[in-house]
């Protein structure tokens, strides 16, 4: 259920019963040589709508911009804007919201750079981040144990969402221990790390099986992130 859609009368009676709105945060960023640079922003996209279904939440229009690696300017197309940028964008329009009556806010981003989710936890009270990712992968990968780039888990999430989007044939393997990629990760190094084709982990083992699980663990863990946050309200 999209605000968009509504007309401002609408708005105006959504809120005697709900006060709350959910904010998708994509990014526009490479994901290796077989995912679009869409990637995060459709997922976003995708747990927003499923927190709505579940709860009747609105969910705002879509932010399509986030913090991204400077190393990956090397990966055309890929676009950043600063922390500062991110975090002006989500302060004004929650305080047009908020004087309008909305009073919680919940982010749901499927993007993992750190300074991304430092800013997006630390815009201002009732603004409540959910990592859509952020499960338990215990049991469920072949080849890694935790979401990377690209990688066996994310591609499984787009296989099972959107598979016409999976250039299969394009895919290409070539892991970064995360030792060996943490200055790149933490914005230190600039440079596009030697032999990285923009994934990080092992994409070849995805299946859409394997995406159908994670994709219900993340819609269960976002649903119970959201009712955690008002509880404590
Ligand atoms: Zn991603």
């Amino acid at each position: 259920m999209k605000l968009s859609d509504r007309t401002y009368k609408e708005v105006k009676d959504y809120l005697y019963t709900n006060k709350n709105l959910i904010i998708p945060v994509g990014t526009c960023e490479q994901h290796g040589p077989h995912l679009p640079l869409n990637n995060d922003t459709l997922c976003a996209e995708y747990f927003a709508e499923e927190l709505s279904n579940a709860t009747g939440c609105l969910v705002a229009p879509t932010i399509n911009y986030g913090v991204n690696l400077p190393c990956d300017i090397s990966f055309t197309g890929t676009t950043t804007i600063s922390k500062d940028t991110l975090k002006n964008i989500i302060t004004e329009i929650v305080d047009w919201w908020k004087k309008q009556g909305f009073e919680n806010f919940f982010i749901i981003t499927f993007h993992g750079d750190p300074f991304h989710i430092d800013t997006l936890c630390n815009i201002s009270e009732n603004v409540y981040l959910i990592e859509a990712y952020e499960i338990d992968y215990t049991g469920i990968l072949d080849k890694q144990s935790t979401m990377r780039h690209a990688c066996e888990a994310e591609t499984s999430v787009a296989l099972w969402l959107y598979p016409e989007k999976v250039r299969t044939m394009l895919m290409e393997e070539s892991d970064i221990v995360f030792d060996d990629f943490r200055e790149y990760l933490f914005h230190e190094n600039c440079e596009k790390p030697d032999g990285y084709i923009g994934c990080l982990g092992y994409p070849k083992s995805a299946s859409a099986e394997k995406g159908k699980i994670l994709v219900e663990k993340m819609k269960d863990w976002v649903i119970s992130e959201y009712y955690k946050a008002i509880l404590k309200e």
